[in-house]
């Protein structure tokens, strides 16, 4: 990655995903640094004119003006405070779902790729650490903002101030002071950016404990079964309290670095003000300095030495959050690989559509042995296909590559005469239904999560849930498909149980009318009555769409045309189950009588 200009880059980023924020909050500050500057200003001007005893007239004038400017002030300073607070809010949504826009649109071998993973989770470490990247980021921004109108408006005052100095005779005390003043604003600068810089190192080391902390918070909900039945707090008790030492001892490093930092930030910022108040009493003192003069002077030089390590701080940390931007522009720099054809995926009412595995082998990345080894296999249109074999055998590397999750390594895979790289990913896609083992419902209502949609036609979902043996159930939901499911986000949603979660996946899959219809273990959480009732009426289910079916249960694969069992990575046997039966040297009939002996 190009690492110069990683704010900047950053910035541009951030700033686009609601570009009224930065304009509305400048403003805000704007308005909020001239007013003390305005303040000061009318008051030097009401005490001068109050010592040289002008009219009352005049200093009524004087004093009208500061109560209206105020005024003005401070209901700008609202109206706009008001429409910058709901633009933030907006540039913040905005800018989370980008990111999870950016995950969604990933590559599938990217999302699982563990790099990617570290990645995002250090984002999300890094962010609930002090903030750091993107709103670390803005908050220094915002400073850098208010710094920069201080030293404008004090410019003016500045100037005043310089050129009453030149004028006086008392020009090189004033020279050696100013060196003084300035001097030690460097030095003070000089400790925080040196701080700073050591400060990050600590933030790293506190982002890897945390990410071990949550890996264990993760694992331990405090409501779990087995955390009870096994007495595991004891043990998570024990792991996290190692932790929490570690954590301690560097944050107390780090608490004790800031404070050694602190004390000469503190000491020369100090001896910077006193050196400014000096100097102006000193000319005052001489005369060369209206008396009202010295409030004002005092006032804004004090403020000026402020705004200007505030500058250099502002610019370090933007230095030293450099790091967290890398890493969040890295995620969003990622590029997808996966070669994306232009071909259309034939319209067909009769869902023929034929695909055939050519010699496919594919190894996941960094393994040293392939999950599937030239795999050669004709899916004819219409037809049940059995998938079985072992744990680790294949299966569901074999589904996500049918499904064009992953490229195969070698080999390929043939949609109708076409590599299926050549067709539109999209609407390659459209044509599975898929109830994956570790499928997801949304906590949404029940009618979203049969259609997958915003809209729901409500007598095909409902025939559906019916026919996946839903039916009882939904009968007794007071607010039908409108019922949201689960309790996390709405007291009227319904708990569901695993098997009933299963007939909605199996809706889901059959509501979206795809031309191929894989069902990864689809009865294993319904109880014998569901499952032999889905069995009974598989066909009536799955209709003329091509059903690929995986299951332990050797049993129930009998109904299907043709069965595949995997073995390493491999097919090594193909055909009706009588025929695979007969083999009995064979891996099914192996894992057949392995199972069966139970049921004799
Ligand atoms: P099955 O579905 O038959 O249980 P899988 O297709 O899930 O088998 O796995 C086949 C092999 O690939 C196994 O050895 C498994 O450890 C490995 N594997 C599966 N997923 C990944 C992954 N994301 N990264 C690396 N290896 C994987």
């Amino acid at each position: 990655m190009n690492k110069k200009n990683v704010t900047w880059r950053a910035f541009k980023m951030y700033y686009g995903f609601w570009p009224s924020y930065f304009p509305l909050k400048a403003s805000v500050i704007l308005l909020n640094k001239f007013s003390p500057y305005f303040n000061l200003w009318m008051s030097a001007e009401i005490v001068t004119a109050l010592y040289q005893g002008r009219e009352r007239k005049e200093i009524f004038l004087l004093v009208a003006v500061v109560l209206l400017g105020n005024l003005f002030l401070r209901v700008g300073e609202a109206f706009l405070g008001r429409n910058a607070q709901s633009a933030l809010e907006k540039l913040e949504n905005h800018q989370a779902a980008a990111f999870y826009r950016k995950t969604l649109s990933l590559d599938y071998d990217k999302l699982e790729d563990p790099r990617v993973r570290l990645l995002r989770r250090k984002i999300r470490e890094n962010s609930w650490i002090n903030g750091y990247g993107v709103e670390h980021m803005r908050w220094r921004v915002e400073e850098l903002i208010s710094s920069v109108a201080e030293l404008v408006f004090s410019a003016v005052l500045v100037t005043e101030m310089l050129t009453l100095m030149a004028k006086s005779s008392f020009r090189w005390e004033g020279v050696l002071f100013f060196l003084l003043i300035v001097g030690s604003v460097v030095l003070a600068v000089v400790f925080q950016a040196v701080n700073d810089r050591k400060l990050a190192k600590y933030v790293d080391e506190v982002g890897e404990l945390m990410l071990r902390e949550n890996q264990f918070s993760a694992g331990t909900r405090v409501t779990g079964m087995d955390n009870r039945i096994y007495r595991q707090q004891e043990l998570l008790d024990r792991l996290e309290k190692k932790l929490l030492e570690e954590h301690l001892k560097v944050f107390t490093k780090s608490c004790s670095m800031k404070f050694r930092a602190s004390v000469p930030r503190y000491v020369f910022s100090r001896l910077a003000r006193l050196s400014a108040s000096l100097l102006i009493c000193l000319y005052c003192i001489r005369g060369f300095f209206p008396i009202g003069s010295v409030i004002k002077y005092v006032g804004y030089l004090g403020r000026t030495v402020e705004s200007v390590k505030s500058l250099f701080f502002c610019i370090s940390q933007l230095k030293s959050n450099e790091r967290f931007l890398e890493t969040w522009l890295e995620y969003f720099d990622i590029e997808n690989e996966m070669y994306q054809g232009s071909l259309a995926v034939e319209k067909r009412s009769d869902g023929q559509f034929e695909i055939a595995f050519r010699n496919v082998s594919f190894c996941y990345a960094g393994s040293d042995t392939c999950a599937l080894k030239n795999i050669n296999l004709n899916l004819r249109p219409g037809e049940r296909l059995a998938v079985v074999g072992m744990n680790g055998s294949g299966k569901t590397t074999f589904i996500k590559l049918l499904c064009r999750l992953y490229d195969p390594t070698e080999g390929e895979v043939i949609l109708n005469d076409f590599n299926v790289r050549k067709y539109d990913y999209r609407q390659y896609l459209d044509l599975f239904s898929v109830v994956f083992q570790d499928y997801n419902l949304l906590q949404v209502p029940l009618g979203n999560n049969v259609a997958s949609a915003a809209e729901w036609d409500e007598e095909k979902a409902v025939r559906l849930l019916e026919r996946t043996g839903f039916g009882e159930r939904y009968a007794k939901m007071p607010k039908g498909l409108e019922t949201p499911l689960y309790k996390s986000f709405d007291e009227d949603g319904v708990n569901i149980s695993g098997g009933e979660a299963q007939k909605i996946a199996l809706a889901r899959a059959l509501y979206r009318d795809a031309s191929f219809i894989i069902l990864d273990e689809p009865t294993a959480a319904l109880d014998p009555i569901a499952e032999s009732e889905i069995y009974s009426r598989f066909d009536e289910i799955v209709g003329n769409r091509t059903a690929i079916y995986i299951s332990h249960r050797l049993s129930s694969c009998r109904f299907c045309d043709r069965i595949a069992v995997f073995d390493r990575g491999e097919i090594v046997q193909l055909g009706t189950h009588e025929e695979l039966l007969a083999d009995e040297q064979g891996k099914y009939h192996e894992l057949w009588y392995a199972q069966a002996q139970y049921y004799r």
